[in-house]
């Protein structure tokens, strides 16, 4: 088991226009994209974008976590995001 805590993001070319709560732009920590991080986001280890996800998991697999989705849906995102225990 790990305490890493990722926070998942969207990149800012994936969306029309800046999100509704306060963000700044960040980086994601696999690809280098611009990833909108909103400013109440809890403290993470690391920040990965959506592209990024299925194979941050696939790595985290690797170390002996569970959880791996090719192509995560809503629901299997809501458990990862429990999974990570991100707000
Ligand atoms: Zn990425």
């Amino acid at each position: 088991m790990t305490d890493k805590r990722v926070l998942i993001c969207y990149r800012v070319a994936d969306l029309a226009e800046a999100p509704p709560a306060s963000s700044i732009v960040a980086q994601c920590a696999a690809c280098g994209a611009a990833v909108w991080m909103a400013l109440s986001s809890p403290d993470a280890d690391e920040i990965i974008c959506m592209h990024c996800l299925p194979q941050s998991l696939s790595r985290d697999k690797a170390e002996g976590r569970p959880l791996e989705f090719e192509k995560p849906t809503d629901e299997q995102l809501k458990e990862l995001r429990d999974y990570y225990n991100i707000k």
